[in-house]
């Protein structure tokens, strides 16, 4: 468990990120391929990211429901782009109680092609909308190639669907659940990100635009970290979901999905961690604060045990997230180490030297920096600490993000740049997907977003000279 032997970031990412997730207890392979299983040191910060994201659409006025896992695959057939969208993907069960089924069953990869049909049997007139209904649920998407946290053959997921009696009403809820994202994202997950607007060729299959939040990870790559689509009338007519408007006529309903999933637990892992482990954020850290007690002899031991409890009780009484780590077994230096490795924001060390002085030891994990402190002011002063803790590991990803953010100059220099540094590259683009994909063949960059509102594009497009209509944002991705 000791920090000896953790890849450096800078020399091997893949593999930092790796050994982090296998040795702070957050996850590892299931035994199925392509899946995972989330220990509890993982599942413990998803749950907090869950909390973050459910109190924010109760109140914005949604409710939670839920659809089966299983859907008839002639429904999914129905809407043809999200079905050549999809088709890769999809985990499909043949077989069911010893006999082969009459009609394949799909796992679902989302749940637009189940919901919109059940959605249709539920809406007669307009006073019946808008349906602001989400869910929280696992789904499954066939993948070559999978990381832990990052893709993955099945994964959690929270997918938001509304129908509204507009188009207005429904734009409307894709930018509020955007905003939802990009809250949750910086002041929880303390990522700061791009919000905008995906290109036609990263759209959603059966969207009309997709909306989507962007986070820059410390190995200079971007990672898509939520997405809120206008699905127009596309899946209401694909599945006759109709409602009879104001002016007493028939009309399909407008649409939209937002989804956000466990997959920002690896982006958490990515932005903040460092060559010592992870960096969790205090609003996300399933322990806060760790007092480790420090002792030789069984005398000093009931001393440093008693003013340790004394620091959780109080702590706890104030709801912060606290631990006594009081292993026998372990020396202090190897704990120090192992709740470094979990990102632990703040730990409080006590000895038999500070019990006589009636003071504490704090150690910053984002900072690295270590104060003695009363121990009545250390326990008087831990909620704010944790709050600055919180806002530090935000500008320091905020701070990252600045220094990796690169004006193009021309394509040249972009192709040569992408190559070494990463990090994000902002520049004109006239709109055409021939430029889109040439860029993405022979950099491997993809456009991460362009803007929510039309902006001034600031010259030629950077591949083929013609004007250009966009600002894009191009980064390698996961
Ligand atoms: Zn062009």
């Amino acid at each position: 468990m000791a920090k000896d032997g953790l890849p450096k970031q800078a020399e091997d990412f893949p593999a930092w990120y790796q050994e982090v997730v296998k040795r702070s207890g957050m996850a590892e392979n299931g035994l199925a391929k392509g899946t995972m299983v989330m220990k509890p040191h993982g599942y413990a910060v998803w749950e907090h990211i869950q909390r973050a994201l459910d109190d924010r659409f109760k109140a914005t006025g949604h409710e939670n429901l839920l659809f089966p896992t299983l859907i008839p695959k002639s429904l999914i057939d129905k809407e043809q782009e999200h079905l050549d969208g999809f088709s890769p993907e999809l985990t499909i069960v043949t077989i069911g109680g010893g006999e082969v089924l009459e009609e394949p069953l799909v796992m679902r990869p989302t749940s637009e092609t189940v919901i919109w049909p059940t959605y249709g049997k539920w809406m007669q007139s307009y006073r019946d909308l808008p349906f602001l209904y989400n869910q929280w649920c696992n789904v499954f998407r066939w993948e070559k190639r999978t990381r832990i946290f990052l893709r993955t053959s099945e994964f959690i997921w929270q997918e938001g669907h509304t129908a509204h009696a507009t188009a207005d009403e429904a734009k409307e809820e894709v930018a509020r659940m955007l905003e939802v994202y990009r809250e949750v994202a910086e002041d929880v997950l303390a990522i700061p990100v791009l919000t905008g607007k995906k290109t036609p060729a990263e759209t959603f299959p059966g969207a009309v635009y997709s909306l989507a939040i962007e986070g820059l990870m410390r190995d200079g790559k971007a990672l898509q970290s939520g997405t809120s689509h206008f699905l127009g009338q596309n899946f209401s007519r694909a599945y006759d979901c109709q409602f009879l408007n104001q002016d007493g006529e028939q009309e399909y309903a407008w649409g939209t999905s937002w989804g956000f999933s466990t997959r920002m637990v690896g982006g958490t892992i990515m932005a903040h961690g460092d060559d010592r482990g992870l960096r969790l954020p205090p609003a996300v850290a399933p322990v806060q604060v760790v007092v480790v007690p420090i002792y030789k002899n069984d005398e000093e031991r009931s001393g440093v045990l008693e003013v340790a409890e004394k620091i959780k009780t109080t702590l706890a009484g104030n709801l912060i997230r606290v631990k006594v780590d009081d292993r026998d077994q372990y020396r202090p230096g190897f704990k120090f180490s192992e709740w470094e490795l979990k990102g632990v924001p703040l730990r409080i060390e006590v000895g038999p030297k500070d019990v006589a002085a009636d003071q504490v030891v704090i150690a910053h994990r984002v900072s690295g920096e270590k104060q003695t402190r009363s121990t009545a002011d250390a326990i008087g002063q831990v909620a704010g600490l944790l709050a600055d803790a919180q806002k530090a590991i935000y500008q320091d990803a905020l701070a990252y993000r600045e220094a990796n953010t690169h004006e193009i100059e021309s394509y040249e220099s972009f192709a040569e740049g992408v190559e070494a540094e990463s990090g994000y590259w902002v520049g004109p683009w006239c709109g055409d997907e021939v430029c889109e994909a040439k860029v993405s063949s022979e950099t491997k960059a993809t456009i991460r977003v362009v803007p929510l509102e039309p902006t001034d594009p600031g010259g030629a497009c950077i591949v083929c000279g013609k004007p250009g209509t966009q600002r894009a944002t191009w980064a390698k991705a996961y």
